[in-house]
């Protein structure tokens, strides 16, 4: 099976033939904490200069099944940044007021401005997955979403905003387990709901609409990251280098002073 990938246009993916265990080549959780350390590092350093640069916004999108880890990763990930320069959006079921405008209306406005790390907890996604899975509009509706979303992505990387989408990859069996967990430990029930469970039954329709999701929304500018995410140690090291990666590829810079610095004496 093959190991975490970013997806490529014109190369469609199976998740199946994806493993949810793979460990990244990693080795060990100790190895991986060890990664994750210093990922952090670079990225809090990298986080000041891309407020100072304040050129670009970086955009991560996690999407995930339920218990995928999509709460851990912005926990651990996000856990050494300012919180100053990073704002978390949870989407959930659309309320009264975001239904009079359309789907991409909340999202556009919860788009990170320049110089600030923005992280979706669920996204537009949603749009192609939950509401196709439930039937909540016409097919001819979500079908057509793919291309709107690919625009709206090309629009948003043509201004600046860097995108990043991770897909949290957890096996069936894994899901079992951690729904398990959260009958068995106390410090988990709260996180347990009926829905999770009726959900599950739909697993089969939601990874096919992921698949789709996927596919049909990878771009040369918003690509997927298919994260294994069985272990949660492998998925938050990927998740972190990933966007370690991306931003130091933007080549951020100081600007220069606005003054001439020699000249200035402070009495
Ligand atoms: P989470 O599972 O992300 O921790 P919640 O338990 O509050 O948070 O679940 C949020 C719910 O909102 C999910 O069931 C998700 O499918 C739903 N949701 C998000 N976006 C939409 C949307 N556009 N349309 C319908 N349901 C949505």
């Amino acid at each position: 099976m093959k190991k975490s990938i970013v997806t490529r246009e014109g190369h469609r993916i199976r998740l199946r033939d994806l493993d949810p265990g793979d460990d990244a080549g990693l080795g060990t959780k100790a190895k991986a904490q060890a990664r994750l350390a210093e990922d952090l590092e670079r990225l809090r350093q990298l986080q000041l200069l891309l407020y100072a640069d304040n050129r670009y916004a970086l955009l991560v999108v996690i999407q995930a099944m339920d218990t995928g880890g999509k709460d851990g990763t912005i926990r651990h990930v996000m856990s050494g940044l300012n919180p100053v320069g990073c704002v978390v959006t949870s989407f959930k079921v659309p309320t009264p007021d975001e239904r009079q405008h359309d789907y991409l209306w909340r999202i556009h406005r919860a788009v990170p401005p320049r110089g600030v790390i923005g992280v979706f907890n669920r996204s537009h996604y949603e749009d192609v997955l939950v509401v196709r899975v439930h039937k909540l509009v016409k097919e001819k509706a979500w079908e057509r979403r793919y291309r709107e979303i690919n625009e709206f992505e090309r629009t948003l990387s043509q201004n600046g905003v860097e995108i990043l989408k991770f897909y949290l990859h957890i096996s069936k069996a894994e899901q079992a387990k951690r729904l398990r967990a959260r009958i068995e430990d106390k410090s988990k029930n709260w996180k347990f709901s009926e829905a999770d469970i009726a959900e599950r039954r739909l697993w089969g329709e939601y990874q096919e609409a992921y698949e789709d999701a996927i596919n049909e929304c990878t771009t040369s500018w918003a690509p997927w990251h298919i994260v294994p995410a069985n272990n949660k140690w492998a998925r938050d090291c990927i998740v972190a280098r990933a966007m370690a990666d991306r931003l130091e590829s933007l080549k951020l810079r100081y600007p220069k002073p606005s003054v001439d610095l020699s000249k200035i004496v402070i009495r």
